[in-house]
């Protein structure tokens, strides 16, 4: 059989160990005699399982002592409404700063307009999502609740390559909320660079259904009335995030994926890899003008890759002898077009490399 090669940006490949731990453990879970979708969520073996998963991302992330980490539901777009139901309201009358650099970020900043007044401090828009604003462009207001960036754009490409600096003189009080749904857990983060991190679990983390906070604890009590119980960040905190039933099956292979992250050396290491995933990939596109990634190299996400064929009426070709060869899910999002190869921490670089080969020979063909 061929071997497959899944490019898809989410719900996207999960490391193979993974899977087939999973399968061994489907029936019978370490000897439990259940399956851990079968498990009461308050029992010894689940607690048990919730709590490894816990520790080991905190480890992985050097999360300090000060944030506590949820896991809730509703995905990325769920937490563009219950961060500003739960944030906005840090001020009288709340504005809440956006920096705009692409689809999601977009999209986070329509939700928030129903909560409160929002500012566009930058955007790329004019320059088609091209690249993160220059910092000293920002127009950030001077006591807004918070300000909101997505460091990784899943459909432009596009992935701030540090934590913006925010200068304390002039804004002593403005925590960053930071959308990394699509490239958590691929490189170092210095969690205290920000006040809030959220990430849907279905691209680094694991299976859909599952959503990643992480808030520094002084801002955990500042939800409106209007916030639902479910997802008002305290009340999930004081609970350990079983206020509600969590997604139990995908904290499991979440936490399967973190041990096995842990046994590869963990975030630096990844990170070392995805580097060169990366340059493999870019270096192919740059090499021939038959391709073309429209971000400028200095925010081009090490993650999410979209590409365009210079003849697009070659789009299907290219796509069916991708599949051919066990490279799927290549298709760009229906909003911009063209291909995207997404290559989070479970591609291996031979699937890189595979399709590094295959773009060649499509050329020279
Ligand atoms: N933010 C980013 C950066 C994303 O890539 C996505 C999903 N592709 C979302 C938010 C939305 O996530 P969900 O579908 O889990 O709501």
């Amino acid at each position: 059989m061929t071997q497959i090669f899944n490019f898809s940006a989410g719900p996207a490949v999960l490391p193979k160990d993974v899977l087939q731990q999973a399968a061994s453990e489907m029936l019978d879970w370490h000897g439990s005699g259940m399956s851990v979708m079968e498990m009461s969520h308050r029992g010894p073996e689940f607690s048990s399982i919730h709590r490894q998963a816990l520790d080991d991302l905190r480890e992985l992330l050097h999360v300090p002592a000060n944030y506590k980490i949820l896991f809730q539901q509703g995905g990325g777009l769920g937490q563009n409404a219950i961060v500003p139901l739960n944030l906005a309201g840090r001020r009288p009358e709340p504005v809440i700063d956006f920096i705009h650099t692409g689809s999601w970020s977009g999209k986070s900043i329509k939700e928030a307009a129903r909560y409160a007044r929002v500012n566009v401090a930058a955007s790329s828009e004019a320059e088609h999502f091209a690249r993160v604003p220059a910092r000293d462009t920002w127009r950030l207001t001077p006591n807004a609740s918070y300000l909101h960036i997505c460091t990784n754009e899943t459909i432009d490409g596009v992935e701030y390559p540090d934590a913006p600096e925010i200068d304390p003189a002039l804004f002593p009080d403005l925590p960053i909320v930071a959308d990394m749904s699509s490239h958590i857990l691929s490189r170092e983060i210095d969690v205290s660079k920000y006040g809030v991190i959220f990430a849907g679990a279905q691209k680094n983390i694991g299976p859909a259904g599952l959503t990643l906070v992480i808030v520094r604890e002084d801002l955990l009590d500042f939800a409106s009335p209007q916030c639902p119980s479910v997802f008002h960040w305290k009340t999930c905190a004081e609970h350990d995030s079983l206020y509600n039933t969590p997604p139990t099956y995908s904290i499991y292979i979440a936490g399967l994926v973190f041990a096995w992250l842990k046994r590869r050396g963990g975030v630096a290491a990844m990170e070392a890899l995805n580097i060169e995933k990366a340059r493999l990939l870019y270096a192919a596109l740059d090499a021939d003008d038959f391709y073309a990634n429209r971000v400028d190299p200095a925010y081009r996400s090490r993650m999410n890759i979209p590409f365009y064929l210079r003849d697009e009426s070659l789009n299907d070709q290219f796509l069916a002898g991708a599949k051919a060869r066990g490279l799927l899910q290549l298709k760009g999002h229906k909003s911009v077009g063209g291909m995207r190869a997404s290559i989070y921490n479970a591609m291996p670089i031979e699937g890189v490399q595979a399709l590094v080969d295959y773009l060649n020979e499509f050329a020279r063909r």
